[in-house]
């Protein structure tokens, strides 16, 4: 007889349409940071209905569930985030999102659906389990400082210790069924840089009595693309992008500052730490050329994430376990963007993968964070199942 964990595939498929309707709830009414609390408390009575001992209140808006097992051993936590972004929907699905300027645009609803199935899943093979499982349903991954480190501040790797974590986040450019996952690092760190240009202000017809803080920022703005072009060894990734500019107040005045914000993403910390120097030097050098002064701050956001050695091998040998049917396709190459399980990450050993919902469709065709971002719900069945059987199959080191 099949233990139920070889069956893994099959069950999800056929809680697919539980998982579809929690997912499409979720997307329904998605909430900012912190605020999720509509989608915490589905995810409490689920977990509730399914046997979990639910923690509700963590840091605010996070739910944690717990499942002993029936023999002793290690304790394996599962992530899942439950918030969405600032954003206007311009889907028109049924599904689509009824709260003006809100919208889950990254599928996280997606990822909680997902993580669900899995606690189902896990409940109904609670003999075969050793140890006990945890699900960490997470406020606020999309802004810093972000709401693992809340978890975990309010102690959700403890009692019992979480020796191990895992989590799943959707992806439209994998298919569904396929998973994509790497060892080492997966996701850079985001850091968020404010930089000020002083001049001095005046007439926009004396401009020998002024420091024309928008022709500075111009100056500062061209020599900063050196960095990563001609600064930074090629072989070690970084991206500087400026993605805000304020100043002025009239067409005829000259500006007396400029404020401008933009992202600075590393994937090693030794770079991470280098950079920010380099951009007062070339900012500050720059501007005084001119001058005019700078000033640089920086707002440390996420380190990189880096997916653990053995963890990895975990979730391929699991996922290959799961009758032949999820396609594991080993990333070559990491991703800028952040993610704030780089926490957990750097606190136990974990794994971050890449669940494939993707498909030939336009709609299923939009980046993560664009007002048209969908994927094919699908793809939650592999997801489920290879995070469920991971839990079951650990070994504690
Ligand atoms: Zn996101
Ligand atoms: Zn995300």
């Amino acid at each position: 007889m099949l233990s139920p964990q070889s069956d893994f595939i099959r069950q999800a498929g056929n809680i697919f349409p539980r998982m579809r309707a929690w997912r499409r709830a979720i997307h329904r009414w998605p909430e900012l940071g912190f605020q999720e609390h509509k989608t915490s408390a589905l995810v409490g009575k689920v977990l509730h209905q399914t046997g979990w001992k639910v923690l509700a209140g963590v840091a605010g808006t996070g739910v944690v569930g717990l499942l002993p097992g029936s023999h002793p051993g290690p304790c394996f936590a599962i992530r899942a985030d439950m918030d969405a972004l600032p954003l206007q929907e311009q889907n028109t699905c049924a599904y689509a999102s009824h709260v003006a300027g809100r919208m889950h645009a990254c599928g996280h609803d997606g990822n909680t659906a997902m993580v669900l199935g899995a606690a189902q899943l896990l409940a109904g093979a609670r003999e075969h389990l050793r140890g006990s499982i945890k699900l960490i349903f997470q406020p606020c991954e999309e802004a810093p400082p972000g709401g693992a480190l809340a978890m975990i501040a309010a102690g959700v790797l403890h009692s019992p210790r979480v020796e191990a974590v895992i989590a799943g986040h959707v992806d439209t450019t994998l298919p569904v069924g396929t998973i994509g996952v790497k060892a080492g690092p997966v996701m850079a760190s985001a850091d968020v840089i404010h930089l000020t240009i002083q001049g001095k202000g005046g007439h926009g017809a004396l401009p020998h009595k002024s420091i024309d803080a928008i022709a500075v920022a111009g100056q500062v703005i061209a020599n900063l693309q050196h960095l990563v072009s001609r600064e930074q060894d090629p072989l070690e990734p970084a991206v500087l992008s400026l993605g805000t500019i304020s100043g002025g107040s009239a067409y005829n005045v000259i500006a007396d500052r400029v404020w401008i914000q933009g992202t600075l993403r590393t994937l090693q910390e030794k770079e991470r730490r280098a950079l920010p120097r380099r951009i007062a030097r070339i900012a500050k050098g720059v501007a005084r050329a001119h001058r005019a002064e700078a000033l640089l701050t920086v707002e440390r956001g996420h380190p990189a994430l880096v997916n653990d050695s053995r963890m990895t091998k975990g979730v391929i040998t699991s996922a290959r376990c799961l009758s032949g049917r999820v396609k594991i396709k080993e990333l070559l190459r990491p991703a800028m963007s952040g993610e704030d399980f780089t926490h957990f990450a750097r606190v136990v050993p974990a794994c971050f993968f890449r669940v494939g919902a993707g498909g030939k469709q336009k709609k299923y065709s939009f980046s993560w964070h664009h007002p048209r971002f969908d994927f094919d719900e699908r793809g939650l069945i592999a997801g489920a199942a290879v995070l469920a059987r991971t839990a079951l199959d650990y070994v504690p080191r």
